[in-house]
């Protein structure tokens, strides 16, 4: 059975615009190791900068969006669709952040549909799930995962897509350690992990469960970043504050290293 690729990818969410992106850009450090998979989600309005930056230096770093709209095309003023996503060179879409989710109420049936579009247009979904520190003290986090999770693999629609080649990633992002410095232990994680790995596997098939990477965010530093990913289960990192600065997120390319899988 196929291992996961390992994964470290970097939410710039708002912010760093057109020249900051070609600036982070130029300073960023190769090479980066090929068994690894990196990937950059910039603001939308710095996509194209960051493409270009990025391709003149040849940098193994894919990209991706923050967010997209359901429908394809409409009359939605301020949102962007999957396709157009696809066709600017995105492959990968965050979907479901909690900072969506709590700040602009995206539900569950909503993050699914989103799910779907991105499929629809070939790109992957890395589906944020993780419980608020509330749900944590409340013994709540099997059921909450198993909820953000269900809401989107459970119907066999995914399954035949991922049975068709596509893929899907999954980062485990526990609310109450994103953007606040308090960090999962790695035992925390691998047991959040194994349980997300369990589902996909109940849900999905042994195959797509073994090969679906699973990350883990909140609060990655260059610091804590080899450990975390040493950790069993734990496939790669979603960065947010520290994949701003080139350097540390360069740090944490390097901390993680040549794989052994
Ligand atoms: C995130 O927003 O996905 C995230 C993990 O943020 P931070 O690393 O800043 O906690």
């Amino acid at each position: 059975m196929s291992s996961p690729r390992r994964v470290v990818a970097g939410n710039w969410k708002m912010n760093h615009g057109p020249g900051a992106a070609r600036e982070f850009a130029e300073a960023l450090d190769l090479p980066i190791s090929e068994d690894l998979d990196v990937v950059l989600f910039p603001p939308s309005l710095s996509f194209a900068s960051l493409r270009a930056s990025l391709e003149a230096k040849n940098a193994p770093v894919a990209l991706g969006v923050q967010h997209v709209h359901h429908e394809t095309s409409g009359a939605f003023t301020g949102e962007v669709s999957a396709a157009m996503a696809a066709e600017a060179g995105a492959r990968y879409v965050l979907v479901g952040h909690s900072e969506r989710r709590q700040i602009f109420g995206e539900t569950d049936d909503q993050v699914r549909r989103k799910v779907d579009a991105v499929f629809e247009a070939e790109l992957v979904p890395v589906l944020c799930v993780g419980e608020t520190l509330g749900e944590r003290k409340a013994s709540r986090l099997e059921e909450v995962l198993g909820r953000q999770l269900g809401a989107v693999v459970s119907p066999g629609a995914i399954q035949e897509r991922m049975d068709a080649g596509q893929a899907l990633i999954v980062a485990y992002e526990p609310v109450w350690a994103i953007g606040t410095g308090e960090t999962a232990t790695p035992d925390d994680a691998s047991q959040a992990h194994r349980f997300l790995r369990g589902r996909l596997r109940e849900w999905t098939s042994p195959e797509t469960a073994a090969r679906t990477p699973i990350l883990y965010g909140g609060s990655v530093k260059p610091e804590n970043a080899a450990e975390l990913l040493s950790a069993p289960e734990v496939d790669g990192v979603l960065v947010g504050g520290a994949s701003l600065d080139p350097d540390s997120f360069s740090r944490i390319i390097a901390a993680v290293g040549p794989g052994t899988q």
